[in-house]
């Protein structure tokens, strides 16, 4: 072996049958070796732990269910060395013991049986074995090689030879690392922490990450602040399979997503793939833009909703659908959404706790429907509001100037008759001497004799307070002018 090639711990993932005694495990073997002196008594929740047992290392994925595993597959990482498909000795094999078996299989990834419960009067591992072998899973007494242990989660007897026995597989196994390389890992779990902002779980899956390195993936990157470990202790670097907890990190972690050590922020940013997106974005799109986001419960009511919006355009505006998908909002839709200002519309699917949290505390809005037509009313309605109103201009009136009483700063009070159509408060005027622009402001007020009026009609000698930019004399023209506003709709 090359010097600094070194045995890695284990990743274990724990699997198995519901209430078979998955989280009765993972308690167990906390309890039995995170002492309380280590953690202060409280140990801190980061998605996995490590524990040492005979000087070795291992480190357990802390969410059980298939359903972590899965999206952490899904994403083509390998987090975990081995598996421990729980079986409680009671029940045998079940439903979801057949789908962790074809899992584990999936993944070919090898894996411990540990037969649970055996405290319970009606335990029986013989037939929870003879059981497993008509999945053709073949343990090491029924003539097969897959190592099985007899545990009690509740009472701890067998744990620690469950231990060992993960120790020993990973030896055969040969899991190596190199702790002298930079890190490589994978993301575990986002938190959303108030006083720390977004916490990223992850695991080392090769290397030493340090406080300082810079990180990217496809959804994150930034330079890591702090690392926390799973006893809460803040440490300054953490070498291969260790789990712990990173500050610092930009952009939407997702969960499975892995990621490497970069030389530089900006090597880091260009990796990221929303990063990209929104480039993308900036580089095609103009102001005139209305970016949303759309997920939806099916393929089938995503493309219907997709092709009813792409229909949905007006030379003021356009409306782009930057992301779409189908399953739950998730945080990385989010932060999405509010680099791009853009709309998020749902469809009969959820959002996530932490997609919450964070459009909660950066006000992106996320409207949710049951009835398509009522989601595409609603993308028409926000992006009306999108459009700029349209300002309209309309001459209403010419006044000639025969006096200039008083002039100060860009304010000045000209005394004179209108000659064609009315003036009103408030009106825009253009200052002509005969066909040239001299300047241009606003009528504030109106005076006729002493009086303050809002109106003059033709005819009327009047004196106005004008205010804008350049100078009126005796025998120039005002013309007169309102303004509206027209707001477009979709
Ligand atoms: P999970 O759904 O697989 O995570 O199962 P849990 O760990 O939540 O356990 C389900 C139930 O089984 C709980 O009531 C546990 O207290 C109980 N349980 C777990 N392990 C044992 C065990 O070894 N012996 C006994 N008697 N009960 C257990």
């Amino acid at each position: 072996m090359d010097k600094d090639i070194k045995n890695k711990p284990p990743v274990v993932v724990v699997l198995g049958h519901v209430d078979h005694g998955k989280s009765s495990l993972l308690e167990a073997v906390k309890d039995l070796k995170i002492t309380e002196k280590e953690s202060g008594g409280i140990t801190q929740h980061i998605g996995s732990y490590f524990i040492e047992h005979q000087g070795k290392g291992i480190t357990f994925i802390d969410t059980p269910g298939h359903e972590a595993f899965s999206a952490m597959r899904s994403r083509g990482a390998k987090v975990a060395d081995i598996g421990v498909l729980v079986v409680a000795a009671d029940e045998g094999v079940k439903e979801q013991t057949k789908e962790a078996i074809e899992h584990l299989l999936k993944a070919e990834m090898p894996f411990i049986i540990a037969i649970n419960k055996m405290d319970k009067k009606d335990a029986d591992a013989n037939k929870a074995k003879q059981a497993l072998s008509m999945e053709n899973v073949f343990v090491e007494s029924f003539g097969g090689s897959i190592p099985s242990v007899e545990i009690s989660a509740k009472t701890g007897e067998g744990v620690e030879g469950l231990l060992e026995m993960i120790l020993l597989v990973a030896e055969m196994e040969d899991l190596v690392c190199d702790p002298k390389i930079s890190a490589t890992g994978v993301i575990i779990e986002t938190q959303l922490d108030n006083r720390r902002g977004v916490s990223v779980n992850v695991i080392i899956k090769n290397g030493t990450l340090k406080k300082g390195d810079i990180i990217s993936s496809n959804s994150a990157f930034g330079r890591i602040k702090t690392i926390h470990n799973c006893t809460g202790e803040e440490i300054e670097e953490a070498g291969p399979s260790y789990p712990v907890s990173i500050n610092g990190v930009k952009g939407s972690p997702q969960v499975g997503d892995s990621f490497v050590v970069c030389k530089s922020i900006d090597e880091a940013r260009k990796s990221v793939n929303f990063e990209q997106l929104l480039e993308n974005i900036y580089e095609t799109g103009n102001q005139n833009e209305f970016p949303i986001i759309i997920k939806a419960d099916t393929n089938g009511s995503l493309e219907a909703i997709k092709n009813k919006i792409n229909s949905l355009s007006r030379d003021s505006i356009t409306v782009k659908i930057i992301s779409s998908g189908v399953g739950e909002v998730n945080e990385n839709d989010v932060c999405l959404a509010r680099t791009a200002n853009a709309g998020i519309f749902i469809f009969r699917v959820k959002v996530s706790n932490l997609a919450k949290s964070i459009a909660l505390r950066d006000e992106v809005d996320i409207k949710n429907f049951d009835i398509i037509y009522e989601l595409f009313d609603s993308v028409k309605e926000e992006g009306s509001k999108r459009i700029k109103p349209e300002k309209i201009k309309t001459e209403i009136g010419k006044f000639k100037i025969m006096a200039v009483f008083r002039t100060k700063g860009n304010r000045q009070i000209l005394g004179g008759k209108i000659i064609k159509g009315e003036a009103t408060k408030g009106c825009i005027v253009e200052i002509y001497k005969g066909e040239e622009k001299m300047g241009e402001g606003k009528i504030i007020n109106i005076k006729k004799g002493e009086k303050d009026i809002e109106k003059a009609p033709i005819k009327e000698e009047v004196g106005l307070l004008f205010e804008g930019s350049g100078r009126a004399e005796e025998g120039d023209h005002l013309l007169i002018s309102k303004e509206e506003e027209i707001t477009g709709s979709l």
